[in-house]
């Protein structure tokens, strides 16, 4: 049986902006880019979980073919995404510090899945237990969040409390979003059948198609595929102003819906489409996620386009099969703009939590000179979490190096949504300095 289909737009209560960027890259087509002839295959990944290498310098490796092996909650599989020989192991420090580290692959031989016939698995008859170890052999991670383990999702909601509702959070608060919304177009089945594998895995009671107003064709889409499988499945339309996809606004606004509807949600698992179509291919193709989606785009990007990258892809080659840069960029960073995390080295490889590469001739939009907050309180309209972001600011300058107990009342609360630094005309570091607070409580 499935829901009736509501038209009612939830959105959370307060805050928040409209995000607009005319630099984004249309989201209607998608480019697929060559592939690499030198694949730099991450072995930190983006939880911060270490998978240990099983090939050596010199071994041939097939496409797909597992090259690290995690260990321990946060790590997950790693694999070879391309056919060819491992050449050398790579290090590089990121722009928060941090030393990745990653196995290179020289491209050689033939591939066996690309442009092939794809060999499907039928999963209805495995048990709960096998499928969740299909999940965690072909490392598949939360794609579009922190990159936790999927198994490792899975297993900390074995012993939520029942209800259970699986969301497929398909919210485009952000024109970088692009990629993702690509890939719902191209990959529908896939995303369907995948949160069907998750519903089975962890005896879901509902699957909520959660999809920005704006998008409703591609809701109506998602309910139309699901059909009548159990559990049911309803669309619920949400709000498209940033940041609705944040965790905490989409539970707020998928609470009023149930307690609207007199309906008990439960417990939560929210997953993006692209990870639910790297839990289908796990399960259904067996193989590993081998090519992520990516919006490239920005004001010194010649093409702004979105490319489907084998991951591995070094961003330099990205950019260059957008044509390359209408002149120095001052900034590069791998994200959003909003979010974003700055790229010192475009050696660096696209991952799978890699969504967006963006590119700007303008330097970064926070000036870092304190002292000019004019009291507009804007700063406090925007915050969805009701915050008052100058207040923070101003005591993290008080403060300096020393903090107390009252100078990080609230700072905890902040989602680093940076809503507030896009609308104070003074430029000021309000999210950093919020986070700075936080740091020196801890
Ligand atoms: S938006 Fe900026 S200038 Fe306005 S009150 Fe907040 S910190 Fe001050
Ligand atoms: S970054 Fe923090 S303080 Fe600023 S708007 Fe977002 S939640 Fe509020």
């Amino acid at each position: 049986m499935r829901d009736k289909v509501l038209m009612k737009v939830y959105s959370f209560s307060r805050g928040g902006i409209s995000f607009e960027d005319p630099s984004a890259p249309s989201r209607d087509s998608t480019v697929t880019a060559f592939l690499p002839n030198f694949s730099v295959i991450p072995l930190i990944q983006p939880s911060w979980g270490r998978a240990y290498p099983v090939v050596s310098i010199g071994d041939r490796v097939r496409e797909g073919m597992l090259i690290g092996r995690g260990q321990g909650m946060g790590s997950a599989n790693v694999h070879a995404t391309v056919p060819g020989k491992v050449v050398k192991m790579v290090s590089w420090k990121m722009a928060g510090g941090q030393v990745n580290e990653a196995l290179v692959i020289r491209l050689e031989g033939s591939f066996e899945k690309l442009g092939k016939q794809e060999e499907t698995f039928s999963w209805e008859g495995m048990q709960p237990y096998d499928l969740q170890r299909l999940i965690s052999e072909f490392g598949v991670i939360e794609m579009e969040g922190g990159g936790r383990p999927v198994s490792d999702i899975i297993s900390s909601l074995m012993e939520a409390p029942q209800p259970i509702s699986l969301v497929v959070c398909c919210v485009f608060d952000d024109p970088w979003l692009a990629a993702d919304y690509a890939l719902c177009k191209e990959r529908l089945r896939s995303v369907v059948e995948g949160s069907r594998i998750i519903s089975r895995i962890i005896k879901v009671d509902r699957v909520i198609f959660a999809v920005s107003y704006r998008e409703k064709e591609l809701g109506e889409q998602f309910i139309m595929e699901a059909g009548t499988w159990d559990p049911p499945s309803t669309m619920v339309l949400v709000g498209s102003r940033y940041p609705q996809r944040n965790r905490r606004e989409l539970e707020q606004v998928l609470r009023s819906y149930g307690k609207k509807e007199g309906m008990e949600l439960g417990s939560f698992m929210i997953l993006g489409p692209v990870t639910l179509a790297a839990v289908y291919d796990a399960v259904k193709l067996r193989k590993p996620a081998l090519e992520r989606y990516i919006a490239v785009g920005g004001s010194a990007v010649k093409t702004p386009q979105v490319m489907k990258v084998r991951i591995g892809t070094r961003i330099g080659q990205v950019f260059a099969e957008c044509g390359g840069f209408i002149k120095n960029p001052r900034r590069i960073a791998s994200g959003s703009p909003l979010l974003g995390r700055a790229i010192v080295d475009l050696d660096e490889p696209i991952g799978k939590t890699s969504y967006g590469l963006f590119a700007y001739l303008d330097g970064p939009k926070i000036a870092t000179a304190p002292g000019t907050c004019i009291s507009c309180g804007e700063c406090r309209n925007v915050c969805p979490i009701g915050l008052d972001p100058e207040e923070f600011y101003k005591r993290n300058l008080i403060i300096g190096k020393h903090s107390d107990e009252f100078s990080q009342a609230g700072a905890v609360e902040c989602n680093g949504c940076r809503c507030c630094d896009v609308v104070c005309p003074s430029r000021l570091p309000l999210s950093s300095s919020i986070s700075a607070l936080v740091l020196r409580g801890n």
